[in-house]
């Protein structure tokens, strides 16, 4: 008979020799027990059934070879809000929840007079950034779109699992909305941002999708797409929001100073003290 508490060390040794954050292991068990109503630290002393104790090792073992937890699973927590995941999109990352509060917090400064807001997510994947802001903040507009058929099909499914109400378009960057001749008050973005030669760790690298990780030889080429283009589909006084590479804050400071002019033109650093955000106001008053 095997308990949870054993479930919890058993795999301790494997997990430290395959350089995996111990953390893992509690965190897997205890969303399997979640999916089948048991509360984990209710039952540390109990018999695991069968059918779960088979769901744990079978997992354990993708994990120890390097998978994700959260493909394991097959879904991952964002902003409070369940999302399917798999291989076609990048699994949500915390520093894109910051994305999302920074996000909502200048939605409030800015656009407290509007009843309706218009926002695009541009590279939605798993639509985690869409789907978070069209339910904290209904008085959005949202569209997302994304050059992967099959990632739109993950944020589709995601949008109506969580009833969030956005509108999907298929292409690159922009160009969907340009086409369309859509206009926002407000572009978000968490474009692929990572070097084409910089190293990462193996289980990102092999099993996440390389065309939401990889932005050129520096990492800058998404953005530049956007903003050369940016103009064509945002209204006045419009603003922007970016995730950004940890060492990419000058590069872009600097090539967005360039696009927009008289903009209001901000970086802001992640829990882990990394710069990971930029925003661009453009026009009005910034004595705030
Ligand atoms: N933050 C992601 C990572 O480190 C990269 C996401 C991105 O390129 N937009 O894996």
């Amino acid at each position: 008979m095997k308990t949870y508490n054993d479930l919890l060390h058993e795999h301790k040794q494997a997990f430290i020799q395959n350089d995996i954050p111990l953390e893992t292991i509690k965190a897997f068990l205890f969303e399997l027990c979640s999916e089948r109503d048991i509360d984990l630290y209710l039952s540390l002393d109990e018999k695991v059934p069968l059918e779960l104790l088979e769901a744990f090792e079978k997992g354990i073992e993708r994990i120890l070879k390097g998978e994700p937890m959260n493909q394991v699973l097959g879904y991952s927590w964002f902003f409070g809000y369940k999302l399917k995941v798999n291989g076609d999109v990048l699994i949500p990352r915390y520093e894109t929840e910051e994305l999302v509060g920074n996000i909502l917090a200048k939605i409030d400064t800015y656009y407290n007079d509007l009843k309706t807001i218009t926002l695009a997510d541009i590279g939605t994947g798993s639509g985690a950034i869409a789907i978070a802001l069209k339910k904290e903040e209904p008085r959005l507009k949202v569209y997302a779109s994304d050059i992967s058929s099959k990632a739109l099909k993950v944020a589709k499914k995601n949008a109506s699992d969580n009833e969030a109400e956005i509108t999907f378009l298929k292409g690159d960057m922009l160009k969907p909305l340009i086409e369309k001749n859509i206009k926002l008050d407000i572009l978000i973005s968490n474009p692929p941002y990572i070097p084409k030669d910089q190293k990462i760790e193996a289980s990102v690298k092999d099993f996440e999708p390389h065309v939401a990780l990889f932005g050129g030889e520096d990492g800058l080429y998404f953005y530049k797409e956007i903003f050369k283009d940016a103009h064509k589909v945002l209204k006045e006084n419009a603003l922007l929001g970016f995730e950004i590479g940890y060492d990419q804050k000058e590069a872009l400071l600097e090539l967005a100073k360039e696009y927009f002019k008289d903009a209001k033109i901000e970086v802001l650093k992640d829990i882990n003290s990394k710069d990971r955000m930029m925003f661009i106001k453009e026009g009005g008053n910034y004595d705030e």
